[in-house]
């Protein structure tokens, strides 16, 4: 597909220099003509952005700036996923990312001797003419996984846009700064904070009725997405009988799991069906990811107020 709606968006003076891309293979800079967020902010200007919902409270492990609010990172990359996600005309979920990326102008092609799930590069033809970019993209078989690979590497594509949101210069951010805005952005473009806040309400949290409206995001990346809206919860992911992850987005560390969170968990585990109870003031919800030779449950643990310890 072309990349007819690609419009040339000036980057801030001020926005610092462009950061360098994992895998520019001929050396040269990343696209400046990337479709991004519009408007330009000097340094230390406030960012507005009316009717997006900011998700603030989550574990935002940008390490970009000291001086950035968590919430101004987050309303960057919200501002920046829905720019991309609008530029190449996809305005409801599910994200199809490789249909995103081929409408950004970015060629995806599969390539099975590449050691990780994907690779952003820049290609020069044998002509002399401008790099294009270009994913990579091993034989992976999960459509999931698929997604999130591609989505990340656009999210590596459009890093920058961040970066020059903030005014932040990628060279005076955290080393693994770039990285982990890729990550955000992934995020936020299988499931973009202003569709996916209202539908999770809508739907009270319900992690099956969100995978299904969100198909090519995974029950993972749903639970680690509901880490970075406000109400306060835990989320415990079980795989084989085991607890793998537990984590709160409020501060300090999550409570250990409550003998109601172990019944609900030990439900869901052996009916392999979505269960909910409830424990004083908190809601505790699990569902079943059952497949054949995996089994892996989630649990999400609200406390009914803001400020209550979860
Ligand atoms: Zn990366």
């Amino acid at each position: 597909m072309g990349c007819s709606r690609r419009r040339n968006i000036p980057l801030c003076s001020g926005g610092g220099s462009i950061p360098k891309t994992d895998a520019e293979v001929n050396g040269d800079s990343p696209d400046r003509n990337w479709p991004g967020a519009g408007g330009c902010h000097r340094p230390g200007e406030m960012i507005k952005y009316t009717n997006v919902h900011i998700s603030v409270a989550g574990p935002l492990e940008v390490h970009m700036s000291p001086e950035l609010a968590p919430e101004e990172i987050a309303a960057a990359l919200d501002a920046v996923a829905m720019d991309v996600l609008g530029s190449a005309g996809i305005h409801s979920p599910p994200v199809d990312c490789l249909q995103l990326a081929r409408a950004l102008g970015i060629a995806v092609a599969v390539d099975d001797s590449q050691p990780g799930r994907a690779r952003y590069v820049r290609l020069r033809s044998r002509r002399s003419g401008p790099a294009k970019p270009a994913i990579l993209l091993s034989g992976e078989p999960r459509a999931e996984r698929r997604h999130w690979a591609v989505a990340h590497e656009i999210g590596e594509h459009a890093a920058h846009l961040v970066f020059s949101l903030l005014a932040v210069e990628p060279c005076q951010a955290a080393r693994n700064a770039r990285e982990t805005v890729a990550s955000q952005l992934a995020g936020r473009l299988l499931l973009p904070t202003r569709w996916f806040l209202p539908d999770a309400e809508q739907c009270r949290w319900d992690m099956l009725a969100l995978k299904s409206r969100y198909a090519t995001a995974s029950h993972e990346l749903i639970a680690r997405r509901m880490l970075e809206c406000a109400p306060p919860v835990i989320i415990s992911i079980f795989d084989h009988g085991e607890l793998r992850f537990r984590r709160s987005n409020l501060a300090g560390r999550a409570a250990p799991l409550s003998a109601v969170e172990m019944e609900c968990w030990r439900a869901v585990h052996t009916l392999g069906l979505a269960q909910q109870e409830w424990e004083g003031t908190r809601t505790i919800q699990g569902w079943p990811v059952h497949e054949e030779g995996w089994k892996r449950e989630i649990l999400r643990t609200e406390a009914a107020e803001f400020g209550v310890d979860v």
